[in-house]
């Protein structure tokens, strides 16, 4: 928790907590977090993706290796643990397995991401795809800093992937449960959608003679709440935009999430229908453009078992949930099994300077990481 607070102090602006890829403040973060590493009996290093890297070597040279990480970047005005917790709890990890004298059978990597939120490049999982090998030649052209695809680390030398993360979902929270096992990463649909209707005089034009887009969008944004899945309108642009005048244009986004790719690719489907009857029956246009869409990404289910395990010796009860947000996990499952565990916060808020994680929830999640890389031994 005094890491959490340290790293939470390093920042590039004045008055607020925000670290973006290979900027002096991320700098910083990593000689510190190596610093710790180091004390810890790692030997550290940093990639050509600008990823921390502290490493355990096992005494077998040809074992498999290991990797337990999160990121060390932050949004704008971040909080002190989405990320960095993860990164601590790793290091708290091999402390303890240093002072338990546990050999362990392969190579651990602790591995601070040099870059997931994007901030910088407005492409997330910059460290983590480096190092997976999935980054496009379009986000190479973005990047200034030259060399970073030599970040990546072949397949055959990783035992697997884990990943502590707090759960920026109120659903651990609402059980007073400290951990929960990840399921699935979801995948995500965003669409546009814009409805083109006819402007007209807020006073002389009748109710029935009129071709509001606005009003087709209020339709879609509440077929949206009863979808069935994971959907938010968070954005809405009407033209011309004057009290008196009737709306135009109205576009809206449109993010649908589901662990299940095939649900959330249904449930879209759906919302088109329901778009097109809208606009039919309101006699304006349609216009639906899908922005991004990506696949959910499964937990190795073999891991998820072994951490339901442990949990349940923690906890009194143990509940796998899926991951509505993105995380290094999702990148790193091109190259290797991932396994999640998810830390309890305060009111299930991230990315705000008022993310809280308590001393107790952290401490079972070190306690129930230590174990499972003890089990991953056996
Ligand atoms: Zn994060």
């Amino acid at each position: 928790m005094r890491r959490c607070d340290e790293l939470g102090a390093i920042s590039d602006e004045a008055g607020q907590l925000t670290r973006t890829f290979h900027s002096p403040a991320m700098q910083r973060a990593n000689a510190l977090a190596g610093e710790w590493m180091r004390a810890a009996g790692m030997s550290v290093r940093e990639d050509a993706a600008f990823n921390l890297i502290g490493r355990v070597e096992s005494k077998n040279p040809h074992a498999k290796t290991l990797i337990i990480g999160s990121h060390l970047d932050t949004v704008r005005n971040a909080g002190k643990y989405d990320g960095p917790l993860g990164v601590l709890a790793g290091i708290a990890c091999v402390e303890n397995l240093r002072a338990q004298k546990i050999e362990l059978p392969f190579h651990l990597e602790i591995v601070g991401f040099s870059d997931e939120e994007g901030v910088r490049y407005q492409t997330t999982y910059l460290g983590s795809r480096a190092m997976a090998g999935t980054l496009t030649k379009r986000d190479l052209a973005v990047i200034a800093e030259k060399g970073i695809e030599r970040a990546r680390r072949s397949r055959r030398d990783l035992l697997g992937y884990a990943e502590v993360h707090i759960e920026q979902g109120p659903v651990l929270e609402a059980r007073k449960l400290a951990v929960g096992v990840v399921t699935a990463i979801a995948g995500q649909s965003r669409i546009r959608v814009e409805f083109e209707g006819r402007a007209g005089h807020a006073g002389t034009t009748p109710m029935n003679l009129r071709r509001d887009a606005l009003c087709a969008a209020a339709e879609l944004i509440l077929a949206a709440e009863k979808s069935g899945v994971i959907a938010t309108v968070g954005q809405i642009d009407v033209e011309p935009g004057a009290s008196n005048v009737i709306p135009a244009l109205a576009t809206l986004s449109l993010d649908v999430r589901h662990a299940n790719d095939s649900r959330r690719i249904a449930a879209c489907r759906a919302l088109k229908i329901k778009a097109d009857q809208i606009a039919k029956r309101r006699g304006v246009r349609v216009r639906w453009t899908i922005l991004q869409e990506t696949a959910s990404v499964a937990c190795d289910p073999q891991a998820r078992k072994i951490l339901e395990k442990i949990v349940a010796r923690h906890e009194r009860e143990v509940i796998s949930l899926p991951s509505g947000a993105g995380h290094d996990a999702a990148a790193m499952s091109a190259i290797c099994p991932v396994a999640m565990l998810f830390v309890r916060c305060k009111g299930g808020i991230s990315h705000h300077p008022d993310e809280s994680v308590s001393e107790r929830n952290v401490a079972k999640a070190i306690a129930v990481l230590t174990d499972f890389v003890k089990e991953c031994c056996g």
